[in-house]
């Protein structure tokens, strides 16, 4: 931050912003000079939070200390706060390289919103926007500078950099620089370069995925300590997780509209473009904004798409797996998965998406042994080497695992990461309502001696027909209806013998074979199970499919009928002045600042301040206008 020198913190020079000279006369006069008190004055007066969240205050003392870090901590833990604070506390220009354009944006917008002097230099910039940032960045008139990596070690940029001070480095989506991480980019083998040039700046690296190898590489490429790597919680306490059996996607998509989130933003994945251009379309008709987004569509199209999104109310987007690297935004009340993802680690970071905002939010997903199919058949049909689809079988069957299970499903997603955790959380579908498993060995049994019987060559309807002695054109044709197992299975529906094949599927009891669309195998651990060597405990499937009860939301619901409608009026201001300034209404304000806002009434700018996500700056551009609605309305009721 561009202030005095107080004990070699701070810059000096005449271009200081108002915010931060108030900043720099009232901590000198309340805070005394520790680097930690600092960060919390930062904290309230420039962000308008009240704490820190884990870590965040460990990790900022390490980089204003001038270490280098490693952060892992999931989408929407508060990653940027922990490079932004040190960046504005320490000497010079935090430099933070990004991947993703539009998040460079939205940060930067974000930033200035706090009266924070940010910049962009990428290649959307025309020459003379990028003039202009480069000057700035040269006279120190910048407190961040926001690059993409392919810029940076240009000779040109290099010689920028070389006559600016940097407070630090602060490296987004780390992961990019590893060779195991999923999403490798080359030309971030070249930070490590970077990294020795300015080998004294801080290096903060930040990422959301990255498994232990991946970690290890990022701190090998970028010679990070470590004792310097900070893992925080994976743990999304306000996202309540649920998995339904798939029986009528729409109907079961729209009931979780209705019930549940009715006038929310929300993100509905779907496996194809086709079903994406559909659902969205069935979804407009029933009265939703639903938008469309994946490859197939224009750039322009995705963009506006994406745009609306992001700047409107209750717009829900439709996507491929295509949409979301890089979305930040904060109120997506759900994310629901219509098709099954490849992994765990792709389903936490999409369903990571919701709620953003700490406020309650939904992950719900409907799933069927189709899915689980045709998934496989998009894996074994890639290019990829032979051992990479065994780490996608891999991670598949985990995912299914996680679909069938009958455990806590936090408790299975933290362990998965290497989290240790023990359910019940309380607030995934499995905690709320506990199953009732049953002893499924005989089930079991009929199945496999079924598959085995008809030689491994059929899929799991008709094997079903021929347990329930349905006597179709194919059992007469292949004569199963001779066959011992012919029949036998009556006890059970058509449905629940699905659930007990997709059971035995996600416990490796079977196998599905895609070269033969969908073909039903044994496995080596069948064998104990057609034996009577062990027993097999299957769920049972809630029918009908459970959604939960609605649930209250905490910030917004509990408000009376007044303070709702004072709420609706808040955000039509916000939605004006985000309008206005042709930023999304988030960077406002968020909706819990709104909701305290309508539950609290506050009548002074002091007051303002004591929201959350009310910083000095924020409270003087925007309180008197919040202030007067409030009062306006106040004074409208009373007459
Ligand atoms: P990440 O980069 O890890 O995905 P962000 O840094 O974007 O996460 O933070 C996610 C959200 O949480 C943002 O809206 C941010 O303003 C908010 N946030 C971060 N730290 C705090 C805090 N200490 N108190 C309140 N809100 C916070
Ligand atoms: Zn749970």
């Amino acid at each position: 931050m561009c202030l005095t020198p107080i004990a070699g913190y701070y810059r000096g020079g005449a271009r200081q912003s108002a915010l931060l000279r108030r900043y720099r006369s009232h901590t000198q006069k309340l805070v005394p000079p520790t680097p930690s008190n600092r960060a919390r004055a930062i904290l309230q007066q420039v962000y308008g939070f009240d704490a820190f969240r884990d870590w965040q205050e460990t990790i900022i003392g390490h980089v204003l200390a001038g270490e280098h870090a490693l952060v892992v901590m999931p989408t929407g833990g508060g990653k940027s706060l922990c490079y932004q604070i040190p960046a504005l506390i320490r000497r010079g220009v935090g430099l933070v390289v990004s991947p993703l354009i539009a998040l460079m944006k939205d940060q930067v917008d974000a930033l200035r919103q706090l009266g924070v002097r940010a910049a962009v230099i990428n290649s959307s910039l025309d020459p003379a926007e990028r003039m202009t940032a480069e000057h700035q960045l040269r006279t120190g008139q910048l407190d961040m500078v926001y690059v993409a990596p392919e810029r940076l070690l240009t000779p040109a940029f290099l010689a920028l950099l070389t006559q600016t001070e940097l407070a630090l480095i602060a490296i987004d989506e780390a992961h990019c620089i590893a060779q195991w991480g999923h999403d490798f980019r080359p030309e971030y083998l070249q930070l490590s370069r970077l990294r020795k040039r300015f080998a004294h700046v801080p290096c903060i690296a930040v990422t959301a995925t990255a498994d232990k190898p991946t970690q290890d590489e990022v701190c090998r490429r970028l010679d990070i300590p470590v004792t310097g790597v900070f893992i925080a919680g994976f743990d999304r306490p306000n996202i309540q997780y649920r998995v339904l059996v798939k029986t009528n996607q729409k109907r079961q998509l729209l009931r979780l509209l209705q019930g549940e989130h009715e006038r929310d933003a929300g993100i509905v994945y779907c496996l194809s473009r086709k079903q994406v251009d559909r659902i969205a379309a069935w979804l407009t008709s029933q009265g939703h904004t639903a938008l469309p987004y994946h490859a197939g569509l224009s750039r322009e199209m995705r963009y506006d798409h994406q745009n609306r999104f992001l700047r409107e109310e209750a717009v829900i987007i439709v996507a491929t797996i295509a949409f979301g690297m890089g979305i930040d935004k904060p109120d997506v009340r759900f994310v629901a998965h219509l098709t099954i993802p490849q992994s765990l680690e792709a389903y936490y970071q999409e369903t990571g998406r919701a709620g953003r905002d700490g406020l309650p939010a939904t992950a719900w997903m409907v799933y069927g042994l189709g899915d689980v199919v045709t998934m496989r058949r998009i894996q074994e049909s890639s290019e990829a080497t032979e051992q990479h689809r065994m780490v996608q079988r891999h991670k598949l069957n985990a995912l299914v695992g996680y679909c069938e299970a009958t455990a806590c499903r936090r408790q299975i997603v933290l362990n998965y990461f290497g989290e240790p955790f023990r359910g019940p959380c309380n607030n995934c579908d499995n905690c709320l309502h506990p199953v009732d498993t049953w002893d499924g060995t005989v089930a079991a049994q009929k199945v496999l001696s079924c598959i085995y019987r008809t030689k491994q060559r059929f899929g799991s309807g008709h094997i079903i027909d021929i347990l329930l002695g349905k006597t179709t054109d194919k059992v007469l044709h292949y004569r199963h209806q001779s066959l011992s197992t012919f029949g036998v299975g009556n006890e059970l529906s058509a449905t629940q013998w699905r659930s007990v094949i997709r059971q035995l599927v996600a416990t490796n009891f079977l196998d599905i074979d895609i070269t033969g669309y969908g073909v039903l195998r044994l496995t080596n651990k069948s064998g104990s199970v057609l034996r009577d060597e062990r027993r097999v405990a299957l769920r049972r499937d809630p029918m009908p499919p459970r959604t939960a009860k609605k649930r209250p939301r905490p910030q917004v619901d509990s408000m009376t009928t007044p303070d709702r409608a004072l709420f609706a009026l808040l955000k039509k201001v916000r939605i004006e002045l985000a309008r206005k300034q042709g930023v999304p209404a988030y960077h406002i304000f968020a909706d819990r600042t709104l909701a305290e806002m309508a539950a609290l009434r506050p009548r002074s700018l002091d007051e303002f301040q004591e929201l959350h996500g009310v910083g000095d700056v924020k409270r003087d551009r925007y309180g008197p206008l919040f202030l007067a609605a409030i009062q306006q309305y106040g004074s409208a009721r009373s007459q």
